[in-house]
């Protein structure tokens, strides 16, 4: 078959090929190789798209974000060369909003996005033409302090998830049966990678890793340690380490089924903030602290920001107020997500943590 055929092929059919031939495939494998289809040929954010993520809700959002990082750079002094590095930009509007901000109080960085979706480059260069891209971190120069930003990153990333049976700990894995992806236990014996307190757990016991979020933490960690700047994730996720399956789908606004269409939906996990904080502070990172995005935002004022916006344009009152809601309200995105903030060991502690 020819590269431009196999690229159209369905990714099921590509697995179920795979599976048959060698038998089942690690979640990891199966999530990171479904995600790499999905982000590489389309944008999927928006109400035509398959979920609306905060920049997109507000402004206000990304504002806050760039108000955050300069107010950071103010405290530690003002260091003349400075980037801006983001983790998957998405439409770079969370970029624009954040830089535009942070510019009115004198930060203008150099910005470095990191994105690995053709399709989502393509929109992000329309709203960040001075920006250069990479497709990793590693890539981005490490001689300067960072300003780095990750909304709906970690999420995205592959997690690998190990199972209790009954004779001990085995990774989970897709195989394919009956035309359909099933989740089943794998055959080799996986007790190495369990953490010592974790030996002896109940049959059934899950933990979900993610070996791609940790790299990236560690990363980010080495770099704050080596040359100054300041951090901030947010995500879905909790802030203390949980067991249990956090893996999940979502296509066109509503969950569906993981193990169905795989490349069609876009598919992720929980972040575990507790293990990330655990492991940015290994790598000579100070971390500031894990809190609700809702408290986060209030605390940075997102009220006055509303109001402001409000008197601005009164016509616009009702939007701003529901869209401030939607990012601040328990019952939305104020709770669910939080917000970490890191920053090198001589770097202020940050606003709203
Ligand atoms: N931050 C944006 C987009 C979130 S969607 C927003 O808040 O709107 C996830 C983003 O991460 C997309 O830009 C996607 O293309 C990117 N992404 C996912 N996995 C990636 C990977 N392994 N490397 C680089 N970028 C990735």
């Amino acid at each position: 078959m020819s590269a431009a055929r196999r690229a159209d092929e369905p990714l099921s059919a590509i697995f179920a090929r795979l599976i048959a031939t060698t038998g089942p495939i690690s979640l990891q494998h199966y999530m990171g190789e479904a995600n790499a289809r999905y982000y590489a040929a389309r944008d999927p954010l928006g109400g035509a798209g398959d979920f609306v993520t905060a920049p997109e809700i507000s402004q206000m959002f990304g504002e806050l974000i760039g108000l955050w990082l300069a107010d950071m750079w103010l405290r530690a002094g003002r260091p003349a060369h400075v980037r801006y590095v983001e983790l998957g930009p998405g439409r770079g509007t969370l970029a624009r909003d954040a830089l535009r901000a942070a510019g009115r109080a004198g930060l203008t960085p150099e910005v470095h996005l990191v994105e690995a979706s053709a399709a989502l480059r393509a929109v992000q260069k329309a709203a960040l033409p001075q920006a250069q891209w990479h497709h990793d971190l590693a890539s981005v120069p490490d001689d300067a302090p960072v300003l780095l930003v990750a909304n709906e990153f970690l999420d995205a990333l592959p997690v690998r998830q190990i199972v209790k049976a009954q004779d001990g700990w085995r990774e989970r894995m897709v195989g394919h049966e009956d035309g359909r992806f099933v989740p089943v236990i794998g055959a080799r014996p996986m007790d190495a990678a369990v953490p010592e307190a974790w030996r002896d757990a109940e049959p059934g016991t899950l933990i979900e890793t993610c070996p791609g979020a940790a790299a990236a933490m560690s990363e980010v960690a080495g770099r704050l340690a080596r040359h100054g700047g300041a951090a901030l994730f947010i995500d879905y996720g909790h802030a203390e380490f949980r067991t249990g399956s956090t893996f999940q789908a979502v296509r066109a606004h509503s969950k569906v089924d993981p193990f169905v269409a795989p490349g069609e939906a876009d598919l992720t996990a929980l972040v575990d903030f507790a293990t990330m904080a655990d492991v940015a502070q290994a790598h000579g990172a100070r971390w500031l602290g894990t809190t609700p995005q809702g408290e986060w935002l209030r605390a940075l004022g997102i009220e006055a920001r509303a109001a402001a916006l409000a008197a601005h344009a009164p016509h616009q009152a009702a939007a701003v107020a529901a869209a401030k809601e939607r990012l601040v309200s328990p019952d939305e995105m104020g709770a669910l997500f939080k917000v970490m903030g890191l920053a090198a060991p001589d770097w202020p502690d940050g606003a709203g943590f």
